[in-house]
């Protein structure tokens, strides 16, 4: 017999919870619903800033109880703004930012609520790292659960590679303990399957030595040549090199010359883990690519690769990511004059040569199944009027169509709101049936939909 949802009363979570209860009468209420991106007004019931396991597990019984939407938020940057669920729930994870750093051991407990910078500059004071990704505002939450392509992904891999456990609220509200021993089905799942199977509280991730590294901002003209000579020397760099180059117009900031606002260029960030003239060398064949229009590159402690962030930032963003084999000729034309037709606020062709230590570990050995991917694209447009929406996502649209080559996959974390057959891509091969598999196991009432979902597989399957 089917029961009828519980009642919702707020006083009645504020009495349960040891954590914070945001209800929208509340000062703050406007501030703690708000994700990083800009053009997403949905206004929860509560949102509940959760002190311990407990608190996890009290809500998620209350969201089970009362039917109402769950949204499950560490950092706030889910690109599709999964983190806030309008007339339901966010169970916000940002209190719970414990770290324990074994520095003998070389591991951490890291409480999930911890930003990317705040875990790497606490790291980074023992000389210690991991890979996250670009920004040190993310959260290590959804990075983790997704994946991780950062500055170290040639070196070390993605953050996954560096998981050595984690500590999970399931849907039923039993707290598990995650690792290649314990839950191996789940531990593999958790590594690429997003939120789809429980709230991780902690992870625990194994450290690297990473000090000083060779690294930081390079700017270079963008022409098709040096766009493709740029990523034929990425490919051909060392495991120790990882780069990220945006393809954009240079915007009006101090360390780019006058004459060069506005222009197309190549705002590139590099990061040698292993430094000194190693680093030096390495990095040599870019800066010789053309003459540099700021060169920011040099010997710097690991942590400084986060470039500082704006507070109250909420651009609009509309995107789409790929993998690709190559960029050259036609696809570096492309990338050109396609960016100097967009009429966003900021519109940028992010390339990232990936390889070297992701690409050792074998497909199937995690849920992120896109380890011979060789390039991910991302093309993205910025813009603060709404209205303009409709121009901005045909833009993208347009020149992703554009560039799109054999390669048919998606990183799930750069996904935005595009349909199950835009999941499935992230998830290729038998990939899906065993994240379905693992899902109708430890939630088959997909209480945790409220993500890049994989539905729990049928009865009888
Ligand atoms: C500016 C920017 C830069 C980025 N750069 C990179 C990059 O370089 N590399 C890269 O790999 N990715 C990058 N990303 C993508 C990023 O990894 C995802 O958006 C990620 O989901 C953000 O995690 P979060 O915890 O901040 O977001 P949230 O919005 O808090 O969470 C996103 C989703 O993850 C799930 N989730 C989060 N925490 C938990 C948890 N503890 N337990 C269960 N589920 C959870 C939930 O489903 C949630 O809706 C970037 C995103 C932005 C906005």
């Amino acid at each position: 017999m089917k029961t009828s949802p519980a009642p919702f009363s707020i006083p009645k979570l504020r009495a349960d919870l040891a954590g914070r209860v945001i209800a929208p009468d509340d000062a703050g209420y406007d501030e703690a619903r708000t994700p990083f991106y800009g053009g997403i007004d949905r206004r929860p019931a509560v949102i509940a800033r959760v002190a311990n396991e407990r608190d996890v597990a009290r809500v998620i019984s209350v969201a089970s109880d009362t039917g109402l939407e769950l949204a499950v938020r560490s950092g706030g940057h889910s690109i599709p703004g999964h983190c806030v669920a309008d007339g339901g729930i966010v169970l916000d994870l940002s209190d719970m930012s414990g770290l324990d750093v074994d520095v003998e051991r070389r591991t951490a407990w890291a409480g999930s609520g911890l930003t990317t910078g705040e875990f790497t500059n606490a790291t980074g004071a023992h000389g210690l790292a991991i890979g996250f990704g670009d920004s040190g505002s993310v959260g290590i939450g959804g990075i983790t659960l997704g994946g991780g392509v950062g500055f170290l992904v040639r070196k070390h891999g993605l953050t996954i590679d560096d998981l050595l456990a984690a500590e999970l609220v399931t849907a039923d509200g039993e707290l598990l303990q995650v690792d290649a021993e314990t839950h191996p089905d789940l531990f593999w799942a958790i590594r690429g399957g997003g939120g789809n199977f429980g709230v991780a509280t902690r992870f625990r991730f194994r450290l690297h030595e990473v000090g000083t590294i060779v690294g930081g901002i390079l700017i270079l003209p963008a022409t098709p040549e040096v766009i493709a000579a740029f990523v034929a020397e990425a490919e051909a760099a060392p495991d120790e090199l990882s780069t990220i180059a945006n393809v954009m117009i240079a915007p009006p900031i101090p360390f780019v010359p006058a004459e060069y606002h506005g222009k197309l260029v190549i705002f590139a960030i590099l990061a040698h883990a292993g430094g000194g003239d190693a680093g030096e060398r390495a990095v040599a064949p870019f800066r010789a690519l053309a003459t540099p229009i700021a060169d920011m590159v040099k010997p710097m402690p690991y942590p400084e690769i986060y470039l500082p962030e704006e507070e109250g930032y909420h651009p609009i963003a509309t995107a789409r990511t790929m993998f690709v084999d190559t960029v050259e000729g036609d696809a570096a034309d492309t990338i050109v004059d396609r960016l100097h037709a967009s009429t966003a606020m900021m519109a940028v062709t992010q390339i990232r040569v990936l390889g070297g230590a992701m690409a050792r570990v074998p497909a199937d050995a995690t849920a992120f199944g896109h380890r011979k991917s060789r390039i991910m694209v991302n093309v993205a447009a910025l813009y603060e009027d709404p209205e303009e929406a409709e121009t901005h996502q045909g833009w993208v649209a347009g020149l992703a169509g554009a560039l799109r080559q054999d390669d048919a996959g998606a990183y799930v974390n750069f996904l935005g709101d595009e349909g199950e057959s835009r999941i499935r891509d992230a998830y290729p091969g038998t990939t899906w049936d065993r994240l379905r598999a693992i899902k109708r196991r430890y939630d088959p009432a997909n209480l945790f939909r409220l993500n890049q979902n994989i539905p729990p597989e049928a009865e009888g399957s």
